[in-house]
């Protein structure tokens, strides 16, 4: 195996060089505009593989008055690519990476070690601590599982976040695509982001593309779209969200 069969999209463009657009969602101010409250039924997910939930009891008491119980809405999904979304890993030796992570890759005969320099985007660990609270998080990566884990080791040290790998993805007209239906969750309830469209094809309206990352210190992405998540989390149809904002760009 070599280095590129690790990670997919470990190479910086030439020609993105530049500070990536402030944010795609510039817009989260009108946040009042397009606001749906999850004021209606509760979302059940009984089907939901990939999140743990317990169906509350809603069994009726009339003789004894009990509290009223209040249902929780479960969460929303929230999947998230890894590479050049969250982090950015170089295998040759940088000076000024946040951490390092050792892949072991054996075929028949040898062993063979590559490390990886991972440059984490700014404000990625407040992002996740703030989205863990949102969402119910699945990191959704094209690159292999050894790789994923020892990233998220260190990004997710509680190891709250689920992950799927590229044995995950859909590989279709040379793309790992990643298909939301494999959640068996209404698509209204769930979100990607990722910094290629490709990976979004499948659910194009699900899909929030963002700016990919490399190394720039001064990104401010993560923040800069921590309004329209809240929104998103607390919405009907993400759907007619993410709708909205790109009809108001
Ligand atoms: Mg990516």
């Amino acid at each position: 195996m070599s280095i590129t069969q690790i990670v997919t999209q470990v190479s910086q463009p030439q020609t993105i060089l530049a500070k990536p657009r402030r944010s795609l969602f510039s817009c989260c101010n009108k946040r009042n505009n397009f606001v749906q409250m999850a004021d209606e039924k509760p979302y059940l997910t009984e089907k939901q593989k990939l999140v743990d939930y317990t169906e509350p009891n809603t069994t009726t008491v009339v003789e004894q008055k009990i509290p009223v119980q209040i249902i929780q809405q479960p969460k929303k999904l929230l999947v998230l690519d890894l590479d050049e979304t969250l982090v950015h890993t170089s295998f040759q030796p940088v000076q000024n990476a946040d951490f390092s992570v050792d892949i072991l890759i054996e075929d028949a005969q040898t062993v063979q070690k590559f490390t990886g320099y991972v440059y984490k985007r700014p404000y990625v660990d407040e992002f996740l601590a703030k989205m863990k609270q949102q969402f119910e998080v699945i990191v959704f990566t094209a690159s292999i599982q050894q790789y994923c884990d020892l990233v998220m080791d260190i990004l997710d040290p509680d190891k709250v976040i689920k992950k799927l790998y590229r044995t995950d993805c859909t590989f279709q007209n040379g793309a790992y695509v990643k298909d939301l239906r494999r959640f068996e969750t209404d698509l209204s309830q769930v979100i990607l982001m990722d910094n290629s469209a490709l990976s979004c094809m499948m659910q194009p309206q699900n899909s929030i593309i963002c700016p990919a990352f490399y190394d720039d210190k001064s990104d401010t992405y993560l923040q800069d779209i921590e309004n329209l998540m809240e929104v998103l989390s607390q919405c009907t149809d993400i759907r007619k969200v993410l709708l909205g904002v790109r009809d108001t760009k």
